[in-house]
Order: C-alpha cells, then sequence, then structure tokens
C-alpha cells in the first residue's frame, strides 16, 4: 500500500469480512495470508518504536557473525566467482549491511539479491542497498551462480494451517466473523485428502500445524541449492520434532494481542517447523546442520570475543554492548528460543558452528 505508513486500519479486516462474507469460512491460512501482507505493506514494525525487534536490530554483531560464516564456508569452497548473497525479508536492511560488510573484509562481494514483497521495507533496504535487486519471490532469483540466503525470522511470518482433532476426524481450522472481530472454528468436514494419519488416539481438540506455503518455499530453495551450489541458513523461533498444539501468535507493541483482533495491525506468527523443513532439504540431497540454539551457534563463532573487541574500542559503549550480547545468547533471551539451521549443497564444504562440542 502506498501511502507512506498509513494504510487504513481496518482494511485487511474488511478484505476479510469481504470474503468470509462471500465465501463462507475461509481457511486460516487464507486469515493470515491477508493480514500479514497488509500488515508489512503498511508500516515498518521494526524496532523499539515498532512492534517488536529482531536479532539484527539488537546489535551489529549479529550480522557481522552470519557475514563471517558465508565468508568462511566461500573461501573453503574455493571462492567461487558469480556469488548471490540472498537475503528472503531482509526488514530494514541492517542485517544485509552488517554481514556483507564483514564478507569483503574476506574478498567475498556478492551481488545482492532480496525477496521482499512490502513496498515500505523495499524503500528501507534501498537507502542502505541502493544497488540491489529485488525480487518478488524465489523463481526470479539468478541462475548463474552459488546462492548464499539468509532467513531471520522469515518463515515464521509465512501462513499455517491448523487441523483439529474431532470424534469425526480432523478438520480444517476455519476462520469466521465473530460480529467485528474474527475467530477459528473447525470445518464442518474432515479434511481427509489434507491431513495422513487417523484422529483417533488425538484427545479431542488437539492442534496440528502444517505450513504448505513454507514447504512451497523450502522446496523451490533447495531445488535450486542443489543446481546451483551455495548454502540457506535459517535463524528463527521454532520446534525440532514434531508435536501438537497451536503456537499462532500475534504482537503489537512488543505485546501479545489476540491474533483474531484487528488482523493486519499486528504481527501474526507461527513457529517454524525445523523439522519438515530439514526433511526437504534432504530429500533434494542437501546436507542439514543443526538446528542449534541462536546462543550456542553465535558463540561457537566467536560473538564472545566480538563483544570483547567492540567494548576495548568505545569503552563507553561496554553496557549496551553487553546487554545486546546477554539478549542475543543468554537460554533466558533469545539464546535457546531461536534456532539455527543451515542447509548446504552437497559439494560445498562443512558449515561452522553445529557442533556439540562447543557448547
Ligand atoms: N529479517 C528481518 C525482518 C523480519 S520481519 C530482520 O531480521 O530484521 C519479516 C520480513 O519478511 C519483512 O521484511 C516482511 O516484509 C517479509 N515478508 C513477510 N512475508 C513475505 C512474503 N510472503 N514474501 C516476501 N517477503 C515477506
Amino acid at each position: 500500500m502506498p501511502d507512506g505508513g498509513k494504510a487504513d486500519l481496518s482494511s485487511a479486516a474488511q478484505i476479510i469480512a469481504d470474503k468470509i462474507d462471500r465465501e463462507g469460512p475461509i481457511p486460516l491460512g487464507d486469515y493470515m495470508a491477508i493480514a500479514n501482507h497488509h500488515y508489512y505493506a503498511s508500516k515498518d514494525p521494526l524496532g523499539e518504536a515498532g512492534d517488536f525487534i529482531t536479532a539484527p536490530e539488537i546489535s551489529q554483531m549479529f550480522g557481522e557473525i552470519v557475514g563471517i560464516w558465508l565468508a568462511d564456508l566461500w573461501l573453503r569452497k574455493g571462492s567461487p566467482d558469480h556469488c548471490h548473497y540472498v537475503e528472503l525479508g531482509p526488514g530494514r536492511g541492517t542485517l544485509a549491511r552488517d554481514a556483507l560488510r564483514s564478507m569483503r573484509k574476506f574478498g567475498c562481494i556478492p551481488k545482492v539479491h532480496f525477496v521482499e514483497n512490502s513496498p515500505i521495507l523495499r524503500g528501507r533496504q534501498k537507502q542502505l542497498h541502493p544497488d540491489a535487486t529485488w525480487h518478488q519471490d524465489i523463481a526470479e532469483l539468478p541462475q548463474d551462480g552459488p546462492l548464499l540466503i539468509v532467513a531471520n525470522e522469515f518463515f515464521d511470518a509465512l501462513p499455517i494451517e491448523q487441523f483439529v482433532a474431532t470424534s469425526g476426524g480432523w478438520r480444517q481450522q476455519m476462520v469466521v466473523r465473530d460480529r467485528s472481530t474474527f475467530a477459528p472454528v473447525p470445518s464442518a468436514h474432515r479434511a481427509a485428502d489434507q491431513i495422513s494419519g487417523s484422529a483417533s488416539g488425538f484427545p479431542d481438540g488437539t492442534i496440528l500445524e502444517r505450513s504448505p506455503v513454507s514447504v512451497e518455499w523450502a522446496g523451490n530453495l533447495a531445488n535450486r541449492l542443489a543446481k546451483q551450489g551455495g548454502t540457506l541458513l535459517i535463524i528463527d523461533y521454532g520446534y525440532t520434532r514434531p508435536g501438537t498444539g497451536s503456537t499462532l501468535q500475534a504482537v503489537k507493541n512488543h505485546v501479545p494481542v489476540s491474533p483474531f483482533d484487528s488482523p493486519g495491525t499486528s504481527d501474526l506468527t507461527a513457529h517454524v517447523d525445523f523439522h519438515t523443513l530439514a526433511n526437504i532439504a534432504r530429500t533434494r540431497m542437501l546436507n542439514v546442520n543443526g538446528p542449534v540454539g541462536q546462543g550456542q551457534w553465535l558463540k561457537a563463532l566467536g560473538i564472545d570475543q566480538r563483544a570483547t573487541a567492540l567494548t576495548r574500542a568505545s569503552s563507553e559503549q561496554a553496557e549496551m554492548i553487553q546487554a545486546a550480547h546477554h539478549r542475543l545468547t543468554h537460554p533466558d533471551e533469545m539464546g535457546s528460543l531461536f534456532q539455527v539451521m543451515a542447509t548446504t549443497a552437497i559439494d560445498w564444504p562443512e558449515p561452522e558452528g553445529f557442533s556439540d562440542k562447543e557448547e
């Protein structure tokens, strides 16, 4: 919505309401897709003044370490030409700025590609990366060289579907109108062809989540890596074993709110299913490393030393640097909740940071 951040707050709600009036209850994934499309198109949600803060916005150390990790892989692969840095949902472009600065120090100067559909965030990214190329989806990415792909807090924003166990089998979670807001309601019909296995053995009301959109993105990315070489680094919150329960959540002004009130005005996310994403990569013969906790990964790659060096260079910032280090790595903060997973082309070196020894 090219209106400079003032997109009317009710537009997503109105579009969803009209769709439900026209079609009847809509799948949860459709609700989430419309809500998030409007949300990201209407504002820059990042930072203390926004709705949520991400690791690259906390400290330059995060992007620098991602850059060192990529440069190390690239060097050990023999410094291939025509390399592309690809970021999915790059937010303000901060991670790319810090990562590319680190990579340059090792002689790694890839072309820069952003997959981003928010016009407002594309504008922010252009300020830091005037020479980048923007894409609407993966099909548009270049075909001519290895891809160094980074996705920080991207997959959690992709729509999910839910399935609810009932005595009549699995039912897809739909969304209906509830006066001026919305509500989830299991479909009246069995979800026979969408979910394999029986619902018996699961207590009534058990929820299974699936993200067909994430599966499609991960499959397309894995096909590219298998063909062109390179790596995909995913950093996000999520689960590493199949489980049950709803992980759908909404955040506004750093506070949890109901996902079904005012869609399009809060950040709607779900936990990332690392187990499924890893399996997709394996079926394309990619190597999978992790997931491991973000804290463990950052420490294995030298965040402690980087914090010490930064503190030495500007001692008046010591407290801030220490606080950022704590927030990024401590298990009570982002250290364990966030997971890091890398999928890498089979003829690429083994990436650093995933060995158990380092915890
Ligand atoms: N990676 C950034 C921003 C995370 S917020 C950071 O760590 O700070 C999620 C990002 O994904 C935003 O840039 C949002 O506009 C983008 N995004 C969400 N859904 C998308 C989609 N379907 N296609 C392209 N970009 C999307």
